[in-house]
């Protein structure tokens, strides 16, 4: 197979319904015209990033592959560490089936790719949690450290904490040089900028129709690049979102319930420092984990009078969670109503809005995912892929996140085993 370059740009929280507003920006509407794929892509259930991008990667579900929701369970503490290690992924992701291969990678903040082998210039999304641990320190040794300390002190004065558009700045910067630096094979890159302006401000928030601008920018800057380098022709351009999301008004702190019939005791924070039942959100939907000596009917009769105020829209038991692809050691999964995303600590009420959570210190948020894709409406997100071996315009009425890892390895000439997606070979030339 003649030589071919992959560039994988992840824009989180890229919904179906911003296509028809990208389609008016300068590089995507040219991008989009030459491109082939699908802006009916369901999410994973969880519709949270990590457990989208693991199963991005991976080309199966979260319960196949294990992160089954951003954060681990610590429920004793304000912030839990999240799933940042690739050894949390329980199967081959395509990354090591490209590394084995002999692909050299990039990846900057890609999800769940702290400590990772199989990529030679890493720059992974992990955060120091620890009162003794330093952010530089931690990502150098999660990552590439030399070429880390290189993109540092070359860009590192674009960046602000993880404030956007700054972060993100940032991570182009670094992308784009590495590029032209390192020409790996394989560069996969994480944009934060559109989910973290619609977390702060709202779904169709100037913040956030800016920050889709941005994305288009950031685009063209990559096509100039390839260009100017002379791997254009020789490049595989793909864009793809995680999950969409909705606007939220209220969190449910459905923890506050459990502590008062005393299945749950709390810490001085609101946090749970024992149970026998609790609930782990995972924001627009949560999972009840349970002791066995606590019975459903117990536990059915304290969630269900949200469900007959519509605060929750369905209860999932463990079975129907499974056959979603979510964690089925759950004793039950729910799906929070419009409006409303699921809190872990115990407070003085159920429900509260997002503004009155922000007195416990707790950030505001206007908008927020992890809902089922199976329910929600205009829910989809999307994947267009554009370049040397893919076929013009084709696009397919729907398709999985799990189809994606698979499509990676079949445009490299690749082949992932056992994996719940399929290879989308119509999108793809002989
Ligand atoms: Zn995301």
């Amino acid at each position: 197979m003649s030589k071919k370059y992959l560039h994988i740009l992840s824009f989180d929280g890229l919904s179906k319904v911003d296509i028809e507003k990208m389609k008016k920006f300068p590089t995507f509407s040219k991008f989009y015209e030459n491109a082939s794929g699908c802006i009916n892509v369901k999410s994973v259930y969880p519709s949270l990033t990590y457990c989208a991008h693991a199963s991005i990667s991976t080309g199966v579900y979260p319960n196949n592959h294990g992160i089954i929701n951003n954060t681990k369970m610590q429920m004793n503490r304000v912030s839990p560490d999240w799933h940042w290690y690739e050894k949390d992924i329980k199967v081959p992701t395509f990354q090591e089936v490209a590394n084995k291969a002999g692909y050299s990678i990039l990846s900057i903040l890609w999800p769940v790719t702290a400590g990772s082998k199989n990529i030679k210039y890493n720059m992974p999304e992990v955060m120091a949690n620890r009162k003794w641990q330093n952010q530089i320190m931690v990502s150098l040794i999660s990552g590439s450290p030399l070429f880390q300390i290189e993109m540092n002190s070359k860009f590192g004065k674009l960046r602000n904490g993880i404030s956007e558009p700054e972060l993100d700045n940032f991570s182009h910067a670094s992308f784009l040089y590495s590029i032209s630096k390192y020409k790996p094979d394989i560069n996969m890159v994480h944009y934060i900028d559109l989910d973290s302006q619609r977390h702060d401000y709202g779904f169709d928030s100037k913040e956030a129709n800016d920050a889709l601008k941005r994305l288009d920018g950031r685009l063209e800057d990559l096509i100039k690049k390839l260009k100017k380098e002379g791997i254009y022709e020789d490049s595989v351009i793909v864009v793809l979102g995680d999950h969409s999301s909705r606007d939220i008004h209220s969190k449910i702190y459905l923890n506050t319930l459990f502590n008062k019939e005393k299945l749950l005791s709390k810490c001085e924070d609101g946090t749970i420092s024992s149970y026998k039942v609790v609930c782990k959100s995972s924001d627009g939907s949560a999972y009840i984990y349970a002791d066995n000596e606590v019975s459903d009917d117990k536990i059915l009769e304290i969630i269900n009078p949200l469900v007959e105020n519509n605060i929750i829209e369905k209860i999932y038991i463990s079975q129907e969670a499974g056959e979603f692809g979510a964690d089925s050691n759950c004793r039950f999964m729910l799906e929070a109503a419009e409006g409303y995303f699921f809190a872990n600590p115990v407070r003085e009420k159920v429900i509260m809005t997002s503004e009155e959570s922000t007195k416990y210190n707790e950030k505001l948020y206007r908008n927020n995912h992890g809902f089922s894709p199976y329910t929600k409406k205009d829910y989809e997100t999307v994947f267009l892929v554009s370049g040397k071996g893919i076929k013009k315009g084709v696009f397919i009425d729907d398709m999985n996140l799990v189809d994606e890892g698979p499509t990676f390895a079949a445009i490299l000439g690749l082949d992932m085993k056992n994996v719940d997606g399929r290879v989308l070979e119509e999108l793809l030339e002989d």
